[in-house]
Parts: structure tokens; sequence; C-alpha cells
């Protein structure tokens, strides 16, 4: 990853979300990203040039275009028509891009246009968040990596972010992830817990 002088950012080709721009790099905004906000959180969590990326929740494609910059490629699902249209805006110019719009609790109906991933990342905001990762262990290599941005509120409001975040933890334990760490995205995102899993 790469950071000028503390800030993170990436090297694609022009602006995509008016992002302030750093000489010729992408500024990406912590408050604006759960991924940038676990790089300033834990700056070991970084992406490779050679990885393929599986996006769940692509929104409009800000992250996305980020993660682009950084890696092979990768196939971002989306299922709400707006931000799907700004999603073929940023892939119809970065040719690394692979916009899915789908439904991502059904993955039988897109697995045909996917190749194995070494990273899936999901960011759905969904009550079954650790179910939908589970339905997609079996497009993530062998000893590929899950981060999963849980959003506790959006699971369950009657339980506390700490059962929520357990409960998540042991849903993927039993469905083949092997958790290697977590981190709370405060004071970026609230409520949020970044999970970062190994496929066994
Ligand atoms: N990852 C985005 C970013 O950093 O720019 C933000 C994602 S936003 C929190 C959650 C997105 O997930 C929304 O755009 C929503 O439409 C999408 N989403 C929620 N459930 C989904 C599902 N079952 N299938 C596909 N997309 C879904």
């Amino acid at each position: 990853m790469i950071d000028i002088k503390g800030t993170l950012v990436s090297e694609g080709q022009g602006g995509v979300y008016n992002e302030r721009m750093l000489g010729n790099f992408r500024v990406w905004d912590p408050y604006r990203s759960k991924l940038a906000a676990l790089w300033y959180l834990d700056k070991m969590t970084a992406l490779g040039k050679d990885e393929v990326v599986l996006y769940l929740g692509a929104a409009n494609g800000t992250t996305v275009s980020h993660v682009a910059d950084y890696v092979e490629s990768v196939y971002a699902v989306e299922f709400a028509p707006r931000p799907m249209e700004d999603l073929l805006a940023v892939a119809k110019k970065r040719k690394n891009i692979v916009p899915i719009y789908a439904d991502a609790t059904r993955p039988v109906r897109y697995a045909a246009l996917l190749e194995p991933a070494d990273l899936l990342y999901q960011d759905v905001a969904q009550p079954d968040q650790a179910g939908i990762a589970v339905k997609h262990l079996p497009f993530v290599k062998s000893g590929g990596r899950l981060i999963l941005m849980l959003k506790t509120r959006s699971v369950d409001i009657r339980k506390s972010a700490d059962e929520v975040f357990a409960d998540t933890c042991e849903e993927l334990t039993a469905g083949g992830y092997l958790v290697e760490k977590s981190v709370w995205l405060d004071p970026y995102h609230k409520d949020h817990a970044a999970i970062v899993c190994r496929k066994r």
C-alpha cells in the first residue's frame, strides 16, 4: 500500500468521485471507506498486485476503484440499481473491474462469471453477513482471505455489538473460515468491525 507522509493513496488513471489528489495519486479517505480505515488501524492488511478480489456490496464503486488500483482484478457485486449505474461508469474506465448486478445472497446465479478469489471482501450491511460470507467460501482459493466489514447494528439491534461480533465469528468458524484477527473501526466507522479470516 502506498502512503505519502502518512496519507493512504492509490495510483489510478485520474479521479473517480472528486477525491483529493496528491500529485497523480488518489487520496483514499478512511472516513469514506472501511478498507482505508482498516489500513490506518492495521498496516498489515495490505492488497497484493497479483490478487483476484471478489467484492460483495460494491455500492457506487468508490472503494472498488481504489482496490482496482492495487490488484489484478475485482469482481464487484451490487444489487441496488442506482449505485450500480455509478459502478458501471467506474468499470468502464478501469478494465480490471467486472461489475455484477446481482444479489449476493444467491451466488449460484453469478458463479459462472467468477474465477477463484485470493480475497473475498464483503461490505453488505445485511442481517445475514456471516451466512453470505460462508456461501461464498467455494469461490475463495484454498488459503485465501476474507475481510468482512461487520455492521453490527444491521445484524440485530437487540444484541450488543460484542454479542453480534462473537456470534458472527462463531458462524464463520463453523462455516470453514479461520478467524485470524479483528479490528474495530472506531473512530472512522462506529459499530463496525473488520474481521480478517483465512479459508481453512
Ligand atoms: N463497499 C462500499 C464502499 O466502500 O464504497 C459501501 C457498501 S454499502 C455499506 C453496502 C452496499 O451493499 C449497498 O450498496 C447495498 O446496496 C449493497 N448490498 C446489500 N445487500 C446486498 C446483496 N444482498 N447483494 C448485493 N449487494 C448488496
